[in-house]
């Protein structure tokens, strides 16, 4: 099958450019000038000669045709951080790999990286086959694992390097937050840090003070301060901005693995890593869609229960200080690399719920994985990033953060045909009455999003087109990873 994309706009981290689009089976065959835009050469060429006839381009030959008029093309959302099916606080989160990857799917990404799980006392490897048994056969688009380290031990550390050299597995997440659950000490971290210092692994971190931060949680519960917005007057800032700190030093002791900051949210932590970064070390960050948009006095501290829905951790920052200005800005200029969801879904009903009257009990989640590439096209329409850096923290730097490159992240000859359409002239609302993720509501319910998602490509495969999804569980297939190609 031989499908042709044309006479759209191709985006790339290098610039725009009318270019048509060549899939042939699951891959990019060619990248083609325009039929115009050869005719146009060709006739103000003196002498021409085989190619300039003045008739443009050969006709190629193609199964089908997508019209591309006026949109962009781009490649495919890679989303470096999702949670389906996460166990947490005594349920899971609410998307399987079914209608996660699914929703995905619908919101332009074509690529996810889930966390697989050990936990404290278990063993990593069967914690990564537990996860390939839940996405085997399951997911609409391709997919990954980075290991969640919940206990890391002489076996973990041999783990860590098994996994890197057989399993496509080249990431491990570690957590200085939820002691008891995923907390690992100071030590700790230094000994996987060194492992990965060895095998080139990255750490991924989870830098919140959690045992500063349930002293806090505490007292707040004890002095009756049980409603959501407690949850993030008890994890200041501060307390980010300290982890970051602590694990970036820790990081260079044990001699400078790519280490990868998650869910970024506070200005103190982006000094940490500007400062890392400047000073030329294998440091990098991402952020979410959450802490650019919402904020902790209009979402996490809604009237009543409200703010149940946006209880995630870190969580939303307040609107009296310039976090989120300093998040686009740390977008700009790479400080922040990536953009991802910590997509981690829990409804209302029967799951946040659980946190009435303790916010301390509410599942720790917010469902985006369905928006991300709309919500940061945002940026562009507001002049806050340009268009290549939308589809460079969405897609490529993602891609070749965790060894996915060139495969993911970029339209070229010989990448997977993970292909968006995407239309800057439509729009979208957004609600949880139309949106795919099984979640009973939305945190970005009512956004007003100028620019759709139009035809999604996974592998070649038209999975979404004309508001339909045509895609099927058990397409994606499980893609296992290479070192990240930022290394130094
Ligand atoms: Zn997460």
């Amino acid at each position: 099958m031989r499908t042709l994309i044309t006479g759209g706009t191709l985006v790339g981290p290098l610039g725009a450019a009318p270019t048509d689009v060549l899939v042939d089976g699951e891959t990019v065959a060619a990248l083609l000038a325009p039929p115009a835009a050869l005719g146009a050469s060709a006739r103000g060429a003196a002498g021409g000669g085989p190619a300039a006839s003045g008739a443009g381009r050969p006709a190629v030959d193609a199964d089908r045709v997508i019209d591309a008029t006026g949109k962009y093309v781009i490649p495919g959302g890679v989303d470096v951080h999702t949670h389906m099916e996460l166990p947490f606080g005594g349920t899971a989160a609410s998307d399987t790999f079914a209608t996660g990857s699914a929703a995905a799917a619908w919101g332009g990404t074509t690529t996810i990286v889930d966390f697989a799980v050990q936990r404290t006392g278990e063993v990593v490897e069967e914690g990564l086959a537990a996860w390939h048994a839940k996405a085997e056969g399951q997911c609409a688009i391709d997919y990954g694992f980075h290991m969640i380290m919940g206990g890391v031990d002489e076996a973990a550390l041999k783990a860590m390097d098994s996994l890197v050299a057989h399993e496509g597995v080249t990431s491990f997440k570690l957590f200085m937050a939820y002691p008891g659950v995923f907390f690992s000490d100071d030590g700790q971290i230094l000994r996987a840090m060194q492992r990965a210092a060895d095998s080139g692994a990255t750490i991924m971190m989870h830098a919140e003070n959690g045992l500063a931060i349930d002293v806090l949680v505490a007292q707040a519960l004890a002095r009756g301060d049980t409603d959501p917005i407690h949850h993030g007057l008890t994890r200041p800032s501060a307390l980010e901005g300290e982890a970051t700190h602590r694990a970036s030093v820790l990081a260079q002791v044990a001699g400078n693995p790519p280490l990868y900051f998650v869910h970024l949210s506070a200005s103190e932590a982006l000094g940490v890593v500007s400062a890392a970064r400047a000073a030329g070390r294998n440091v990098f960050a991402e952020t979410c869609p959450q802490y650019l948009y919402l904020s902790l006095e209009e979402h996490l501290g809604a009237p009543g229960f409200e703010g149940a829905k946006y209880v995630a951790s870190p969580p939303l920052r307040t609107n009296t200080a310039p976090h989120a200005d300093d998040l686009w800005r740390g977008l700009r200029t790479d400080d922040l690399a990536v953009v991802s969801t910590d997509h981690c879904p829990f409804c209302l009903k029967e799951q946040k719920e659980l946190g009435r009257g303790d916010f301390s009990k509410i599942p720790n989640g917010i469902g985006t994985v369905e928006h991300r590439i709309d919500l940061i096209y945002q940026g562009v329409v507001t002049g806050k990033i340009s268009l290549q850096r939308w589809v460079e923290t969405c897609a490529t730097t993602p891609a070749r953060m965790f060894g996915l490159y060139p495969r993911k992240g970029v339209i070229a000859p010989g990448s997977d045909a993970d292909i968006v359409v995407y239309d800057p002239n439509a729009t979208t609302t957004i609600s949880a009455a139309t949106h795919h993720m099984n979640l009973d509501h939305s945190a970005w319910e009512g956004f007003e999003i100028a620019g759709k998602v139009d035809t999604v490509l996974s592998r070649g495969s038209v999975v979404v087109s004309g508001g339909q999804f045509s895609g099927r569980a058990g397409h994606g297939r499980y893609v296992p990873r290479g070192l990240s190609q930022y290394l130094r």
